[in-house]
């Protein structure tokens, strides 16, 4: 956990899964990327489901929902799911329920950051966070619905139309500030909709950058990862908001890094960790 000026960030884990490294790596070469990252026999690396609790003593926000406890076998199998960690046994580590959530922040709709929005109860699927708010970008609630032959494997209807239904969405365009200091910016990039999460207090600021920045391997720009719609866009964002990062001392939090949750990243693309993932 650290302290940013009224608020308290913890690293709130839903496990590991697994992704195909080169997939995750784009156009970097694998006897480049495998000297930060470490492959298995299936050329898959392991990558963290880290979540973001923000405690501003009013309310508690969760960024993303991991990937969730909904799937068959085969799927967890696939993509090497590792639980426990579920994001409510993490919760009740910092002695929350996930009825005392009241806003959640999905930063896009693929499954590895929605698949805990809802759970199966009872044969229904209903929101995992009963009482909580989801803010979500209007544009991707929309393209989830009609994806393409290249997208449509990234996102499963169970994940989000329950929340519908049960009325706890919140479609948000652009950058809105949802609650004070805690600011959902479109950054686009990875996905047409995606969203990021600033948090400024105390006159400190911290960035939850979702798949703009998913590990600490990424922080060069030009690793990009294969599954960006916007690679270049990826690449453009990174070098301009490093930049400031590097100079006003942003935390940065990577929630598929197996090992550093939270970290600087100072000039020349160097990590220096903040808070590492527990294994
Ligand atoms: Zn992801």
């Amino acid at each position: 956990m650290i302290r940013l000026g009224d608020c308290e960030l913890h690293v709130v884990s839903d496990g590991f899964f697994k992704l195909d490294g080169g997939a995750m790596f784009g156009i970097v070469p694998k006897v480049v990327w495998e000297r930060s990252v470490e492959a298995d026999a299936k050329n898959r690396i392991r990558l963290a489901l880290s979540t973001m609790l923000i405690r501003t003593g009013r309310k508690n926000i969760l960024v993303d929902t991991g990937i969730g406890t909904k799937h068959e076998p085969k799927f967890a199998e696939m993509y090497a799911i590792e639980h426990p960690p579920t994001v409510p046994e993490s919760l009740r580590k910092v002695g929350l329920t996930p009825a005392e959530i009241d806003a959640v922040v999905i930063s896009h709709l693929h499954f590895d950051h929605a698949g805990g929005a809802t759970v199966r109860e009872g044969g229904a699927l209903v929101p995992a966070f009963p009482r909580a708010t989801y803010y979500i970008q209007r544009g991707m609630w929309d393209e989830a619905q009609l994806p393409n032959a290249r997208t449509r494997g990234s996102y499963l209807d169970e994940d989000f139309l329950p929340l519908e239904r049960a009325g706890r969405v919140k479609l948000i365009d652009g950058d809105v500030e949802i609650e004070k200091g805690v600011t959902c910016r479109r950054t686009g990039g990875h996905v047409r909709h995606h969203q990021s999460v600033f948090v400024e207090s105390g006159g400190r600021t911290a960035v939850y950058w979702a798949d703009l920045i998913p590990t600490t391997a990424h922080v060069k720009p030009a690793w990009t990862m294969g599954y960006d719609l916007f690679p270049h866009e990826v690449a453009d964002l990174k070098q301009k908001f490093l930049a400031q990062a590097a100079r006003e001392e942003w935390v940065n939090f990577f929630e598929h890094d197996a090992k550093v949750a939270m970290a600087y990243v100072r000039d020349g693309y160097r990590v220096e960790p903040v808070e590492r993932v527990a294994v």
